[in-house]
């Protein structure tokens, strides 16, 4: 492509550059006899040298080492001053060019004949004056260079432009006497095989000149704003006053960043100077060119204007994605090349940058563009705990900047290919390359490592020990935690939820379960390995294995390897190693990468996978995650809550994509706001753009149907085993059909019960309260035996430790005292028998007041007998009051009885005896006895009856 450039500035006439014409003849020369015979004249030659520079030393023995160093010497090789040049093209998944690329480095080819006769003057007068008369070298400087040099290690100076040129271009850059010996002997080869033109055109097109700049035309545009024809001689000054020390003197760097101008006013004084002594220039060229003494101020200086902004700073889209594709194929190239170490690192840049590759990438500039826009403008951030923390000063490339705190990234992934779509390392937009990208840095991803390191190796491998977890406070086998009580808080510490399913471990996210499934079923080793195949690589996780980490997610893991890992469980098992690049296409049209070596490894079943994503869907629709559910799309994920609020994670996936987002403090030991936890925080962040992604895109469910190897199978919700009949809680769970359990519970038992309390029946407990009820009795060796007795009631209420021992029971044994009913004591049994008699005396004054009443209507006002059964009503109702009914099913059992309290009944019988005395009075029977005549019977009976009614009150009383 660069080259095409070239011969279109070159264009007329001529049609071939110097670059050309290198190659042809290199390769015209490449024959081997006459190779040989150059070397052989060559060698000659150097022994020549050789003589003269140790003239003052002793000869034999450098000799000998002269030879050896000529021998390492590589070959001249002209294609690799040619290479030099090669803009490379970087484009996203549907073949469309992001950028060029050109590394730091800015080329632009100019043919001699471009360059102006007073550059090439200013380099030869300053750098090598004899330029035109030697044969590359120069001798005579070459020995006053050594003699400076003798008691050093490095060496420097005497060199000529040719030295230079393969200097700059063909050797390493240390300075030791072999590389010179070396250099020296190329630069007569070169000499021999090229014209001096040819060699100056090279020279002034690959001479680095500061800011990134190599060659006199990418530079005069860069610091000058100016085609090389419009130079004048002192800009033309300036750019060869550079080539000295490009660091020093860098015009922009001294003119508006080190405000030190002097610097290059003295640099290009001195070139203009050594033009004129070697005539070149006359000395009126040379007084109007120079800088005054006293500038900036002379109007001399008018004109001569340093570009403040660099042209090269215009920073590509996507810079997010784009450098860690560059990065990403860095290594690809290493691997390719067999290159290793930091000098691969570098061969592999520079291929890169100038190279001519067509670089094809997975990005997705759509979903790119969505998340970056997401998290770019995102207002619901966490705030650190300490608002200083809400800032930290960190340095970017040349600038100080203060980055907002808490800091987010983004991952998305196509987990079906593996491919990468969208990269965001941070909340600010870079404004210069190779900003910090977060999105390739280690987080701690929390509870989010559980489904990956504990619970998709425990179905995996088969639910060993069983369905059911363990959410107890008793020591696990193998943590660790610094002499504390041997496993770790839950979030809501000190509770813990006895036996669940792993459904509900992993919606509610309890860490206990984690840690003992990992550490009691699964095995360190076993979730190292799964994990190992999921692509992560963090010596943590894989190689020390640390409970801490595998259970609970503590220590940092790679966000992109975290959401290939999380790809792996969406694409039904199957890891796809993320990759960021297609294919790369070399500047001759052949194919130089392709994805064909990407890694896919069959981690999991697909039965483990559907199960799995059964319970992550689970997790965001009733769980921690439920922040990250969005309309009209399957969902599955999980949250993940670093300890002290260091930072929160979301990792999820939809039938089509998986992403990860994190949110933290730069320094991750910096707390977050108080219950920022991933559901509150990361979640809705992750549907932020993940809604967006998938607008348009369809609903579907993750399988089209449940796999073959996965079944549905009832069983009790307590042993985890199938279900007998008295087995009281069932659920129906998912099982890897060769994990489907065979036993039946051996936890439940039925034994008779008292309905009000549970526990078994006293002497006192009411024949009518005692039911048939399924208990939990624990195995000898359950885990749940290793509970104190109030730990044990609060996770598995009313379960027994043995029942091998149930009919030596003795209600009047104390120590027995806990599995008798409580509430059916002696206490209470004498006030049931008392609120039995005191029922049984209401119940016959009732009956003897409504009785008179029947007879005696005719005799009774309205309101008489109104205020009679009034009071015959709240008697009654009085009475109800106190019988009680055992709790309904799943309601609690009563722990204590209300105590009979006489005291209302009595109230009540008294009010209905006393309003029966002020109705049914002496009068009301005088009447009554006027009316029948001589009917004694009656008079009697009522007589009677009413003075039975006070006597019986009267003894009720005194007898409380
Ligand atoms: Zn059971
Ligand atoms: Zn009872």
């Amino acid at each position: 492509m660069k080259a095409n450039n070239v011969d279109k500035e070159n264009g007329n006439g001529k049609g071939n550059s110097v670059k050309e014409r290198f190659s042809n003849s290199f390769t015209a020369r490449k024959k081997e006899p006459n190779f040989l015979l150059s070397v052989f004249v060559t060698s000659i030659r150097l022994f020549v040298i050789a003589l003269l520079v140790i003239g003052f030393a002793c000869f034999g023995a450098l000799l000998g080492v002269a030879k050896a160093y000529v021998d390492g010497t590589p070959a001249l090789d002209i294609q690799r001053i040619e290479d030099q040049n090669l803009t490379s093209f970087i484009y996203d998944k549907n073949g469309e060019l992001i950028t060029e690329y050109k590394g730091l480095e800015h080329r632009i080819w100019a043919p001699l004949e471009e360059i102006p006769k007073m550059i090439q003057d200013a380099l030869i007068a300053t750098e090598d004056v004899r330029f035109y008369a030697h044969n590359g070298l120069d001798y005579k400087r070459l020995a006053g260079a050594f003699i400076n040099n003798l008691r050093s290690e490095s060496v420097q100076g005497g060199s000529t432009i040719t030295q230079q040129l393969i200097k700059n271009t063909m050797l390493s850059p240390e300075q030791t006497y072999k590389r010179k010996i070396q250099e020296a002997y190329l630069a007569i080869q070169l000499e021999q095989e090229y014209e001096k033109e040819e060699i100056l055109e090279a020279y002034l097109n690959t001479i680095y000149l500061g800011s990134g700049n190599y060659g006199v035309k990418a530079a005069a545009l860069n610091y000058f704003g100016k085609d090389l024809k419009d130079l004048n001689l002192r800009e033309c000054a300036t750019l060869i006053g550079i080539t000295k020390n490009p660091y020093k003197y860098d015009p922009r760097l001294n003119f508006y960043k080190r405000k030190t101008p002097e610097v290059t006013y003295a640099r290009t004084n001195l070139v203009l100077r050594l033009m004129y002594e070697n005539g070149f220039i006359t000395k009126e060229q040379y007084e109007e060119a120079r800088f005054n003494d006293k500038f900036p101020a002379s109007t001399k200086n008018e004109g001569f204007v340093v570009l403040e902004e660099s042209s090269h700073q215009k920073l590509y889209d996507y810079p997010y994605f784009v450098e860690y594709a560059i990065e990403d194929l860095i290594g690809e190239l290493m691997e390719l090349y067999g290159w290793e170490g930091s000098d691969g690192r570098k061969k592999a840049i520079n291929l890169i940058q100038t190279g001519g590759l067509h670089i094809y990438t997975t990005l997705d500039p759509e979903i790119q563009k969505i998340v970056e826009d997401t998290i770019y403008n995102y207002d619901k951030y966490p705030k650190t705990k300490n608002s200083k923390d809400s800032v930290l000063r960190q340095k970017q490339g040349d600038r100080v900047l203060d980055i907002p705190q808490p800091q987010a990234a983004a991952v998305v992934l196509d987990h079906q290919t593996g491919e990468l779509r969208a990269i965001v390392g941070g909340r600010l937009e870079p404004q210069e390359r190779f900003w910090q990208n977060r999105a390739n840095l280690p987080w701690a991803p929390g509870s989010s490592i559980k489904p990956l390191a504990v619970y998709a190796p425990f179905i995996e491998a088969g639910y060993p020990g069983g369905i059911i977890v363990d959410d107890i406070p008793v020591p696990i086998k193998g943590w660790d935690d610094g002499g504390g009580k041997g496993y770790p808080s839950n979030y809501s510490t000190s509770k813990f939820y006895g036996p669940i399913t792993t459904k509900v471990a992993i919606q509610h996210s309890y860490n206990m379960s984690a840690a003992r499934t990992l550490l009691e079923r699964v095995g360190v080793e076993y979730s190292m390995n799964k994990l190992k195949e999921l692509g992560i690589t963090e010596p943590n996780y894989v190689e020390k294995g640390l409970p801490s980490d595998l259970a609970l997610g503590s220590d940092p893991v790679n966000m992109i390897e975290m959401t290939a890992a999380y790809g792996a469980l969406a694409n039904k098992g199957v890891y796809k190693e993320p990759i960021s690049i297609l294919k790369v296409i070399d500047k001759d049209g052949k194919v130089l990468l392709d994805n064909k070596s990407q890694l896919t490894l069959t981690v999991f079943k697909e039965s483990t996978t559907y199960i799995l994503t059964e319970y992550l869907k689970n997790a965001v629709a009733n769980g921690t995650g439920d922040r990250a559910l969005f309309k009209n799309m399957s969902i599955a994920g999980k949250t993940g809550t670093n300890s002290d609020f260091h930072g929160v994670f979301f990792a999820g996936y939809t039938p089509y994509y998986t992403a990860t987002v994190v949110i933290a403090h730069d320094r991750h030991s910096v707390s977050l706001e108080k219950d920022a936890t991933g559901g509150k925080f990361a979640a809705p962040l992750w549907k932020a753009f993940m809604e967006k992604i998938h607008e348009g895109l369809e609903n579907k469910p993750f399988y089209d149907e449940v796999p073959s190897g996965v079944k549905s199978v009832k069983i009790c919700a307590i042993s985890g085993k199938l279900p007998t009949k008295e087995c009281d809680k069932t659920t129906t769970e998912l099982f890897p059909s060769d994990a489907v359990p065979k036993e039946e519970c051996d936890m439940h038992q039925k034994i008779t019960v008292c309905a009000f309390s549970g526990k078994l029946p006293t002497p006192y407990c009411p024949e009518e309260s005692k039911v048939d009820k399924s208990v939990v009795v624990l195995p000898k060796d359950s885990i749940y035996q290793q509970l104190k007795d109030d730990q044990l009631e609060k996770v598995l209420p009313g379960a027994f430790r043995s029942l091998d021992d149930l009919e030596d029971y003795d209600y009047n044994d104390p120590k027995y005292k806990e599995a008798f009913c409580p509430l059916h004591n002696e206490q209470w049994h004498k006030g049931e028998q008392q609120r039995q008699e005191l029922t049984q005396a209401a119940n016959q004054l009732i009956a003897l007041v409504t009785d008179n009443m029947t007879r005696y209507a005719s005799y009774l006002t309205q309101q008489e007998a109104n205020t009679l059964n009034k009071a015959v009503d709240k008697l009654k109702k009085a009475l109800e009051a106190e019988v009680l009914q055992p709790p309904k099913e799943d309601d609690p059992y009563y722990t204590e009885l209300p105590v009979f309290q006489p005291d209302k009944v009595m109230a009540e019988i008294n009010n209905l005896q006393q309003t029966y005395n002020s109705i049914f009075d002496a009068e009301f029977w005088d009447r009554v006895n006027g009316d029948n005549g001589g009917n004694d019977d009656n008079n009697g009976n009522n007589g009677n009856d009413n003075s039975a009614g006070s006597l019986w009150w009267n003894g009720g009383g005194r007898g409380r």
